[in-house]
């Protein structure tokens, strides 16, 4: 097992981390591990414990699609995970590393016509932050396929958890709530066979629909949850805030639970955006929004 004192001299030290948020928002983290598909599961838990082990604060995200990390960014190390692998199974399972890319694994399990995945066709984000927020979409969502994930505690031991220990829910699994960090290196898959045209024309039909309902500009997708029977975005658009600006956030004219960034938008900002409109909807429907997004970093 690696030392800190030896591991952090090999550490990018002060590096702004919005470059690997899809909201392209975010300070500093003070150290900064990037692992790529190269990157093997024995380096990514060496970093991750001693780190731990030396008391340092360690926060892995993947493709940061789902957090606004505040514009003094983040105390201790940064784990970026987009440490990519897929495995296939005979029997419809699937082995993939943590940080895969949702597209990838959809654009594969469409090729080998395996059907299941396919409304993760226009999410994006890596298969581990998946599991911990439980996305989906089009009716789906990633407790529907997790069959098990490999979890690593923060003295380094390996835990299989079966699909029931991670209690998902709606957007949120017992991950997202951990107290502890937790580092999700694997997950097991499992799909069903199916005509490789029936789910290519599902997976076109998703990407069309985004495509029509949903900007192209840099966001972090659905800001809120949408409360039960009603959505987000209709209660946002009732409020007449599409096109609302707080510095260069803004409500995203097109749907209105998507809040817009623009490369320089401060946190901050993006931050005053989300509370002004969450306290407009509770002004006029009494309802209030609860983010989806996470904030991290030091606020
Ligand atoms: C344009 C756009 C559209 C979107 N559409 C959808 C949608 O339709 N449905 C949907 O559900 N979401 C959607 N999202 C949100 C986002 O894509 C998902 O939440 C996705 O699962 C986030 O994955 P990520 O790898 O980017 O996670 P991150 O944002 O990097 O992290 C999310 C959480 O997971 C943790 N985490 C990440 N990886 C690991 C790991 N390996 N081990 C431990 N913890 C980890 C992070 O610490 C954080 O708490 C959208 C986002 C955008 C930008």
């Amino acid at each position: 097992m690696t030392r800190w004192s030896e591991l952090e001299p090999t550490l990018a030290r002060a590096q702004p981390i919005g470059k690997y948020t899809a909201a392209r928002i975010g300070g500093p983290a003070d150290y900064l591990f990037v692992a790529d598909s190269g990157t093997s599961d024995a380096t990514l838990i060496d970093v991750f414990t001693a780190a731990l082990g030396a008391g340092v604060p360690v926060r892995v995200i993947g493709g940061g699609a789902n957090i606004l990390v505040s514009d003094a960014g983040v105390r201790g190390l940064v784990i970026v995970n987009r440490a990519g692998g897929i495995v296939w199974e005979e029997d419809g399972c699937v082995q993939v590393r943590a940080g895969t890319g949702l597209l990838a694994l959809a654009r594969a399990a469409a090729a080998r016509g395996w059907r299941g995945f396919e409304w993760a066709v226009g999410v994006p984000g890596t298969v581990g932050g998946a599991v911990v927020n439980n996305a989906g979409a089009h009716g789906s969502d990633m407790a529907a396929s997790l069959v098990e994930a490999v979890i690593v505690q923060a003295d380094g031991a390996l835990e299989t958890w079966p699909k029931a220990r991670f209690a998902f829910d709606y957007r949120t699994s017992a991950l997202k709530q951990a107290a502890d960090p937790l580092l999700v290196l694997s997950a097991r898959l499992h799909f069903d066979a199916d005509d490789p045209a029936a789910v290519q024309a599902r997976m076109s039909e998703y990407t069309a629909h985004r495509r029509r309902t949903q900007p192209s500009g840099a966001s972090l997708g659905s800001v809120f949850k949408n409360p039960p029977g009603d959505y987000a975005g209709r209660l946002i658009e009732a409020c007449g805030l599409k096109g609302c600006t707080i510095g260069t956030a803004q409500v995203s004219t097109v749907h209105a639970n998507f809040f817009l960034s623009d490369g320089q938008t401060r946190a901050a900002d993006y931050r005053a955006l989300i509370e002004l409109v969450q306290a407009e909807v509770e002004r006029r429907f009494g309802v209030l929004l609860e983010p989806e997004i996470q904030f991290v970093g030091e606020w």
